[in-house]
């Protein structure tokens, strides 16, 4: 249909993000074409070691999906968005192809190396979610491609991950974000993926943050020279939700706070998180 309908026909799941953007006049497509009924496309199941996510997934299902739990920081992710009502429609797929640079799926899946597979009439393509978020509200999808499914590896044994957001009140998008995903052999850091969210155009793999951790035993030095490059990887603007120089500060202190967070899981230690409010 979306070959068929051209430019002037938009994809319609969760309605979460376009239907505030139509209501607004930001956008009018003269087309909707609604994902809703098609079956078999909100799955959560774990095949082989990944993960599977359909598009259609919704917020609320992964919160409450078993298989999910074995992966905290995305429990983390999903039970945070927003409200009860958001995330009983939003999904998983449409929070990706929306590439808005305040929502919270990308910043955790960059620390999975999520894969997102795009499908169209010419058929299917697997892309690194790093390279399919192209720039803030764009993605490596063509206009008659969708997005049908999104797989992350489970993580190895040892392992575990937090994500922490800084909010002004449960509904509203973060002030900023940050993703932690670690593999500990021991005290030593084995390996580390760190991401930020709400302080650029995308979200924001911290190479340096990584390299920091990596090979490493965790101590404070350590966890400080994280934080140092994520405050110096962020790259936020001032606005309503803070200025850039209290947005920066933000995310140093949760890095560190994912970090711990992040080694305690990987202990094996059940530690429940919620976002920080203002
Ligand atoms: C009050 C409020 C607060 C919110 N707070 C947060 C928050 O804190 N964090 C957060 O992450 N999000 C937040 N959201 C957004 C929410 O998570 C949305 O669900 C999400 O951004 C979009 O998903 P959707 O399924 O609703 O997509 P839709 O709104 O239906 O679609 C969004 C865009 O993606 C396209 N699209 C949808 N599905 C596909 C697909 N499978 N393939 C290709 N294109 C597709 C649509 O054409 C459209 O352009 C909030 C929304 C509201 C209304």
């Amino acid at each position: 249909m979306l070959a068929q309908l051209g430019d002037d026909a938009k994809l319609l799941a969760g309605g979460q993000s376009l239907i505030p953007l139509m209501k607004l006049r930001f956008a009018n497509p003269a087309h909707l074409v609604d994902l809703n009924f098609i079956s078999g496309t909100s799955y959560i199941h774990e095949d082989n070691g990944t993960l599977r996510f359909g598009a259609l997934a919704r917020h609320a299902e992964i919160e409450a999906s078993a298989a999910v739990a074995k992966i905290p920081i995305l429990h983390d992710c999903a039970a945070g968005i927003a409200d009860v009502q958001v995330r009983n429609r939003g999904t998983i797929g449409g929070s990706l192809a929306e590439a808005d640079p305040s929502g919270d799926w990308a910043t955790v899946l960059f620390t999975l190396s999520a894969e997102v597979c795009c499908l169209g009439i010419r058929g299917e393509r697997t892309v690194n979610l790093m390279d399919f978020i192209k720039d803030a509200y764009t993605t490596a999808l063509a206009h008659d491609e969708l997005v049908s499914e999104v797989a992350v590896k489970v993580p190895p044994k040892g392992s575990g991950g937090a994500y922490l957001a800084f909010k002004r009140s449960a509904p509203v998008y973060p002030t900023a974000s940050a993703a932690v995903q670690l593999t500990m052999g021991g005290d030593v850091c084995k390996n580390a993926a760190v991401a930020l969210g709400c302080v650029g155009l995308t979200a924001i793999r911290v190479a340096d943050a990584e390299a920091a951790l990596r090979g490493q035993p965790l101590t404070e030095k350590t966890i400080a020279r994280a934080m140092e490059a994520a405050r110096a990887a962020a790259d936020p603007q001032s606005d309503m939700r803070g200025s850039a120089d209290y947005k920066r500060t933000l995310v140093g202190a949760l890095v560190k706070r994912a970090i711990e967070i992040a080694v305690r899981r990987a202990r094996g230690e059940q530690v429940e998180v919620s976002h920080i409010y203002a």
